[in-house]
């Protein structure tokens, strides 16, 4: 079986589960708990704040635990929001590519009276920092812009957007839930105000992540109760799974310079050998992109029909996003740069890793131009755009 679904979850790594199964045998307490188990749990808490703040170039009283990437989203925007609030400032900047954690937060505040403005993210994918400073006004309370999108992969210039955001002392935040532990990333450097990430993404478990939010920036509550992370984030601390989650990062961001060199070379090879199917397009700009994210259309067939097809012959992928599929809409995503409805449709995403070998690369590759020749081959789009009925797109 060959998993190229990494954008989706990744699976755990060895240092994750070791220290997981480790601290639930041996360090359950509360961490709230004054005798010394409880304080034992503490201390593990502690040590995995500092250890990711280290990773991020933050300080350790900045980092916050949450459930997940959605969650620390959520808390960012709302947080921003809240802070423009008081000030009457209701606009906020985002793009159209966001992940729905984003997207569907903005909506929210839109019926409380927000205005919110999704700047173009181009053909290529990228945002241009011209246009989201162009787009900032007096009442802009907030820019929050992906760090890589989920399913195209390009990495925004997170940097010279943070550039923007602070000259015009506008809150930046930016879902990095795919790029951290995945590429080099220190939020002072990158002018960063708040950031997201999500354990599951880089080998570590589900259901935890973190919220990085700089001193100064006082965070809104989502969930009321005691005093854990700094009376910001109430309920008991899940230690076991935030412990591993920081093992995983520390052991991601011990090799990361040689795993971002190797996994793009591979997937440089997958790029290479998946072009030259007729009638197809890489989604997204080439190079400025996750190191393991491939995403590809292929016109006249239904991504759908050919992840069941890969499937079986053992290819684990996706056609966008986790979170959109068993929907007949296209990729919003795909939508925001600029495929047409029928091309959207014939989607799929590989997310490779640093286990994913070249022979791996050469028999996906050889599979897909085999499936997907057999679906055009009973596809009515495909006998259309042949009998010159329709134009190709691609
Ligand atoms: C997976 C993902 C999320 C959601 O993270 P969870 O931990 O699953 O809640 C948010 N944003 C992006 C870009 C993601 O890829």
């Amino acid at each position: 079986m060959i998993y190229a679904d990494n954008a989706a979850t990744t699976r755990m790594c060895d240092a994750a589960i070791t220290t997981m199964t480790k601290l639930m045998r041996e360090v359950w307490g509360n961490p709230s708990s004054l005798y010394t188990h409880g304080q034992n749990a503490k201390e593990a808490l502690e040590e995995a704040r500092g250890e990711i703040a280290g990773v991020i170039g933050a300080k350790p009283g900045e980092v916050y635990f949450t459930s997940g990437g959605s969650e620390a989203d959520n808390q960012a925007i709302l947080t921003a929001a809240k802070i423009g609030e008081r000030k009457e400032k209701k606009h906020i900047i985002s793009t159209a590519f966001e992940h729905h954690a984003v997207l569907h937060t903005l909506a929210r505040l839109e019926k409380e009276g927000f205005e919110v403005t999704l700047l173009d993210v181009h053909e290529n994918g990228l945002v241009s920092p011209d246009e989201v400073e162009a787009a900032i006004r007096d009442d802009t309370c907030l820019v929050t812009v992906m760090y890589a999108n989920n399913e195209i992969g390009t990495i925004q210039p997170i940097r010279e957007i943070g550039e923007v955001c602070r000259r015009r002392n506008v809150i930046f935040h930016t879902d990095a839930v795919q790029a951290v532990g995945h590429v080099r990333i220190d939020v002072e450097a990158d002018n960063i105000d708040m950031l997201s990430a999500s354990g599951h993404k880089f080998n570590g478990p589900k259901g935890v992540g973190f919220l990085y939010a700089r001193k100064g920036i006082a965070l809104s509550n989502l969930i009321e109760g005691g005093a854990q992370e700094r009376g910001k984030r109430a309920g008991t601390e899940n230690v076991p799974a935030i412990a591993a989650m920081a093992a995983a990062l520390r052991e991601k961001n011990e090799r990361i310079d040689e795993t971002v060199a190797h996994v793009t070379a591979t997937r440089d090879r997958l790029i290479d050998g998946l072009s030259k199917i007729p009638h197809s397009v890489l989604n997204g700009d080439a190079h400025k992109r996750l190191p393991g994210n491939v995403n590809f259309c292929f016109e006249g067939i239904e991504g759908e029909s050919l992840l069941l097809l890969l499937d079986d012959r053992g290819i684990q992928a996706s056609s966008g996003s986790a979170c959109t599929s068993g929907s007949l809409d296209p990729s919003h995503v795909l939508l925001a740069i600029g495929r047409v409805h029928d091309v959207a449709h014939g989607s799929l995403r590989l997310s490779i890793d640093e286990e994913t070998s070249d022979d791996d690369v050469d028999y996906i590759v050889k599979n897909v131009a085999e499936v997907v020749e057999y679906l055009r081959g009973f596809s009515p789009v495909w006998r259309d755009l042949q009998a010159g009925k329709r134009e190709f797109v691609l």
